[in-house]
């Protein structure tokens, strides 16, 4: 049986579980229980530091609803790559359908982006 271990990145404790989506909701519920005000103020940098530009939020709006990838020929690559970051760090704490949307949309970027 192959197990799936995840590091706390504040206390480095482990999480272990049967599946990653399990590893995942496991250390989300340890941040939030042990880490709050630090994922608060993680959360506060990052929606100052990106979420101003209209093509981000609109793209972030897409992966949400599911609309992104019948609508990725709105975005550039540049859009991408802003969210890009933020997106590999708040995924984890975000609901399991965008986190697989997100997934499957990091997959295909590169298939997706090289004509831009
Ligand atoms: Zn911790």
């Amino acid at each position: 049986m192959k197990w799936f271990k995840l590091q706390c990145p504040r206390c480095k404790t482990s999480v272990r579980r049967q599946s990653r989506g399990l590893a995942l909701t496991a250390l989300t519920k340890h941040l939030w229980k042990y880490h709050r005000a630090w994922m608060l103020s993680r959360m506060k940098s990052t929606d100052k530091d990106t979420l101003n530009n209209p093509h981000v939020l609109r793209l972030l709006q897409d992966l949400v609803t599911g609309d992104f990838i019948p609508g990725y020929r709105r975005y550039k690559r540049k859009h991408y790559e802003i969210l890009k970051p933020v997106l590999d760090k708040l995924s984890p704490f975000m609901p399991i359908e965008i986190q697989l949307a997100w997934r499957g949309i990091d997959k295909l970027a590169d298939m997706l982006y090289t004509k831009n």
